[in-house]
């Protein structure tokens, strides 16, 4: 999509740090991190949410945030967070996850 900041970031028309990349998947530093690491894991075809996602590209998504926790030694944990829709408060509306970690999270989120 033409207008969708995620689909330029894919298309390298906008910068950003790419940590990850396979056959589908892209995954680039969060520009607002709320973490000591913070990325988002993202496949390059622009699908607006989890509702419409290819679910074969989840398997990618999954082996993504496998590697980036290695690579990035998350093995004391790390949170993953898919916001869907309004209630969800997503604001990009290309399908994305979070990877952040390197700090303890609280559960019951906000
Ligand atoms: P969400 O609210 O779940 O849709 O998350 C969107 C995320 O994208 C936020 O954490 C933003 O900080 C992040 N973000 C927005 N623009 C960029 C960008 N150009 N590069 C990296 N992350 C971005
Ligand atoms: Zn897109």
């Amino acid at each position: 999509m033409s207008d969708c900041i995620f689909c330029k970031i894919v298309n390298k028309e906008m910068s950003s740090t790419i940590i990850f990349q396979s056959t589908n998947v892209i995954a680039v530093m969060d520009i607002n991190p709320v973490a000591p690491f913070h990325c988002l894991v993202l496949p390059k075809e622009h699908y607006t949410s989890i509702l419409t996602i290819d679910p074969g590209i989840m398997v990618e998504i999954t082996s993504a945030i496998q590697i980036i926790a290695e690579e990035h030694d998350l093995e004391e944990g790390f949170r993953v967070v898919n916001n869907c829709g309004k209630y969800g408060q997503q604001t990009v509306d290309h399908v994305h996850f979070h990877v952040m970690g390197k700090r303890q999270f609280e559960w019951p989120p906000g």
